[in-house]
């Protein structure tokens, strides 16, 4: 008897710890399995960064979404179960959600969920509520948070995307030094920039595209399209036998998370969005280079920190009281020694107030300064006794623009959107299965 054919939308999240692994390798393995049986991947797999706010991710705060077709569902699925439970570092603290939906369309609730999961913190108890209202196939370890992204990543819908090609390590050369010619990077970049992106800073001469902890992946590769990834990913030269790559469809690089305009009366902790207001206080610097303002929203007013290594601290010292900015980031919790604050990732000049000096008047005729004489005395000239009742006002050029201000490029979030994609958006890219966007050397 033929069996008809299903499709599954799986999402996986939090297999990962500090210590070790990564969810989009687990994906690459599962991708590795599914590749031997008949199982039609039905579109790239996809890496969605979630609320980079929150503080109990390990590193970027990603899940993976892979969507299927196969006329062996169960068994499709209690072999990624076991993937799951194989390649989930439990014991060092990593929480894996997995999520399986057997539908043509996903419902608009799970849209509703993984918007939400972009910029708010989601409790483990709404995710599991969600899980049973809705009669989801899922399972969990540990205290279920990988589900949250789980659910999210099934739920998500692009409305601009990137991809990245990442590529990983043997088994044997996990958490030791990754070696990689810095010169094929930079010839790389400068082959394929604008269609790959944040791969080198030349600025401070230095190699974005590999990571530094123990986690499998030895580089990833950003960029426009799954082709120029691919492309760039034969230019860069490794010193170490890899095992593979595959291409993640993303929302990297696109700002998901600061879409939402947050309400100053509601200010929850960890969460991420933009603010418009006027600048209230003068910017002060703090300890460590750190520039601390503060901004009046519908009469209230919120604190905004500007971190040394965004490298637009020198420029956010020059905002003065009255300036209009909006500034998007994520609210940090307040803490003993500080208030909440908004840890600003953009500060967009709307438009500068202007800034004057008054000075004591300039006497016409002697062309010399006069002396005040005293509170409410008015000013007079020293020379020649003329008379003067107000103070002149001196309009000091601004040294910031109004203009949009991005952290330096080495202070870039996975979703933070460079300089070069501001006007860009990519829209329902098809799968491409000419394009080798899997492959295992
Ligand atoms: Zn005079």
């Amino acid at each position: 008897m033929l069996k008809k054919s299903k499709i599954i939308h799986i999402g996986i999240d939090d297999t990962d710890s500090p210590k070790g692994m990564c969810t989009t390798f687990l994906s690459y393995e599962i991708v590795k399995f599914l590749e031997k049986q008949k199982v039609e991947m039905l579109d790239y797999p996809s890496l969605i960064r979630f609320n980079p706010n929150i503080p109990w991710k390990t590193r970027g705060n990603g899940a993976v979404r892979l969507t299927i077709k196969t006329a062996n569902p169960q068994k499709i699925k209690n072999k990624i179960m076991q993937f799951v439970v194989n390649y989930s570092d439990t014991k060092n603290g990593a929480n894996p959600g997995l999520v399986f939906y057997e539908s043509e369309s996903i419902p608009p609730s799970f849209q509703k969920f993984s918007n939400l999961a972009l910029w708010k913190l989601i409790s483990r108890k709404k995710a599991k509520q969600f899980v049973s209202e809705n009669k989801i196939d899922s399972f969990y370890l540990g205290n279920g948070q990988g589900l949250i992204g789980a659910i999210g990543a099934v739920g998500y819908k692009f409305s601009d995307h990137t991809f990245e090609l990442l590529c990983y390590r043997k088994k044997s050369q996990f958490g030791k030094k990754r070696i990689v010619s810095k010169d094929s990077v930079k010839k790389m970049q400068s082959f394929t920039f604008p269609e790959t992106f944040s791969s080198y800073d030349n600025k401070n001469d230095r190699v974005l595209i590999t990571p530094h902890g123990p986690d499998p992946v030895f580089y990833g590769i950003r960029g426009e399209t799954a082709k120029s990834v691919v492309l760039a990913s034969t230019i860069v030269s490794a010193d170490e036998k890899l095992d593979g790559y595959m291409v993640f469809k993303s929302n990297q690089g696109t700002a998901d998370h600061l879409k939402n305009e947050l309400e100053p009366n509601d200010l929850k902790p960890y969460t991420s969005g933009f603010f418009v207001g006027k600048v209230c206080s003068k910017p002060i610097t703090e300890r460590g280079g750190h520039v601390f303002f503060s901004i009046e929203v519908k009469g209230r007013k919120i604190r905004c920190g500007i971190y040394k290594p965004t490298k637009i601290t020198k420029d956010a010292q020059n905002l003065i009281p009255g300036d209009k900015i909006r500034v998007g980031g994520g609210i940090r919790k307040a803490s003993k020694n500080h208030s909440r604050v908004l840890n600003v990732e953009f500060l967009d000049v709307i438009q500068l107030a202007k800034n004057i000096l008054l000075t004591n008047p300039t006497c016409k005729k002697c062309n010399k300064k006069m002396k005040s004489n005293g509170n409410r005395q008015g000013f007079e000239c020293v020379k020649c006794g003329n008379k003067f009742f107000s103070k002149s006002k001196l309009e000091i050029p601004r040294k910031i623009q109004s203009k949009l201000y991005l952290p330096d490029i080495s202070a870039h979030r996975h979703l933070t959107r460079p300089s070069q994609r501001l006007k860009k958006r990519n829209r329902n890219t098809l799968f491409d299965t000419s394009i080798p966007w899997f492959n295992v050397f």
